[in-house]
């Protein structure tokens, strides 16, 4: 098909992410992608700078995980998981409960983020009831956070980004208590350790779980906060019989220079949902972990099961697929790269601080962050950086960008000085 008709039938029939139908902006047609480039139907070539969300770390038809791909397909491509196993999926549960935090030894497979935390939710209700603790059904989280676009995901999701105004009487009513103060790097804020941990206090009669994005908040506005926080919260939670849940979505598998989140603040989770780069980016898949004691909760409850079950879970493809990645990230090289990209991000992004309307630039691991006075224009934004060979995908006030960790040198400085040159017209 010609390009513009397959354009015409996009614009008709297919509903894109977080738009309108159809689309007042409309999409790039990609014909594939290597490395770090995505190449377009047209012929133009984008240093891709977003990951593919989080996703590709090691960048677009990686030989390792391509090889991995069509050796399972080989295989089987599927069976259900009901009463069947095989090894794709076991080696995959294996391997995450030795990169994760000590303490979590069970894996539930699921097919997406949203799922993932759905499952983890379901997992801490049904263990503060399983104990008898019926009053315990409700969540507290801070705001400007961001787990997944299904309802009860939503329900935790800032208030404000996830539109919880339009969605009263529907979603259920969360507790929030404020953002954690910015800074990875910026002094804990005594009055706010405070506020966090009476606030758990306070609500642990009707708290079943404490849900939160450790160290980087994602979607809900990229902000990084210190890692004492999810220290205090640990202490909180434990001594009020209150479940933690750490969404490592985002985070997990080195993107903030270390393998998950959690290892910066040396605490372990009740719960911890991974997804995203878990597969490196090829196929969809996550999986929520949690310690003995909540599955030995669960099985001592009137229901002594996980009443959960996705059609897809523990897909061999996509298991397969996430060994091969997770066996590249054993190598280690992944260290060195995110703190390299780390440095030239710093370096690239420093000369956006004196780009009239940019309030702020941080940087921490391989993210990095350009933060407007004012909503990004995003066609505008998007053509000045499509222009300059770059894909980003800005949203809000934010222009964005975590690499590939296999991204050149050449490639991350493109991005950062595409980021600068963008804040002066976007
Ligand atoms: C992306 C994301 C999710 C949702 O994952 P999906 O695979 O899109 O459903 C949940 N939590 C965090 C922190 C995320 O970044």
């Amino acid at each position: 098909m010609r390009q513009d008709e397959l354009l015409a039938l996009d614009a008709e029939h297919v509903w894109h992410p977080y738009g309108p139908m159809p689309a007042t902006v409309p999409p790039l047609l990609v014909g594939e992608a290597e490395g770090v480039r995505l190449r377009l139907a047209d012929g133009r070539e984008l240093i891709d700078g977003m990951s593919s969300w989080w996703a590709a770390i090691h960048g677009y038809r990686h030989p390792v995980l391509d090889a991995a791909l069509t050796e399972q397909v080989g295989r089987m491509s599927h069976v259900m998981f009901g009463g069947l196993t095989h090894e794709p999926a076991i080696r995959l549960a294996t391997t995450l409960v030795d990169l994760a935090p000590d303490g979590l030894r069970h894996v539930f497979l699921c097919d997406s983020g949203s799922v993932s935390v759905e499952v983890a939710i379901k997992m801490c209700l049904q263990y503060q009831r399983s104990l008898g603790r019926t009053g315990k059904r409700r969540l507290l989280t801070w705001r400007g956070g961001y787990h997944g676009d299904t309802f009860h995901p939503m329900s935790v999701c800032d208030p404000e980004g996830g539109m919880h105004a339009l969605w009263r009487g529907v979603l259920p009513e969360q507790l929030f208590v404020p953002a954690p103060p910015s800074g990875f790097a910026t002094e804990p804020d005594e009055s706010y350790v405070d506020e966090l941990a009476r606030a758990v206090e306070r609500n642990a009669g009707e708290l079943a779980a404490v849900i939160v994005e450790p160290v980087v908040q994602g979607a809900g506005g990229m902000r990084f906060h210190n890692p004492e926080y999810l220290r205090v919260l640990r202490e909180v939670t434990e001594a009020n019989d209150v479940l933690l849940v750490f969404d490592e979505i985002a985070t997990g598998f080195g993107r903030t220079g270390r393998m998950f989140a959690a290892g910066h603040a040396g605490v372990t989770p009740d719960v911890l949902c991974v997804g995203k780069a878990l597969t490196g980016g090829y196929l969809t898949a996550a999986a929520a972990l949690c310690t003995p004691e909540v599955a030995a909760g669960i099985s001592r409850g009137e229901l002594p099961v996980l009443a959960h079950g996705p059609t897809f879970m523990g897909n061999p493809l996509s298991c397969a697929v996430a060994n091969a990645s997770l066996g590249l990230l054993a190598e280690g090289t992944w260290r060195d790269d995110v703190h390299r990209i780390e440095g030239l991000l710093r370096t690239g992004l420093a000369p956006a601080a004196d780009v009239p309307g940019v309030v702020d630039v941080r940087v921490l691991g391989a993210i990095g962050v350009v933060q407007l006075d004012r909503q990004v224009d995003l066609a505008k934004a998007t053509a000045a950086l499509v222009e300059r060979g770059v894909w980003l995908r800005p949203f809000r006030d934010l222009l964005y960008t975590m690499p590939p960790y296999v991204a050149g040198d050449d490639d991350v400085a493109r991005v950062a000085d595409a980021m600068v040159q963008t804040a002066r017209v976007a």
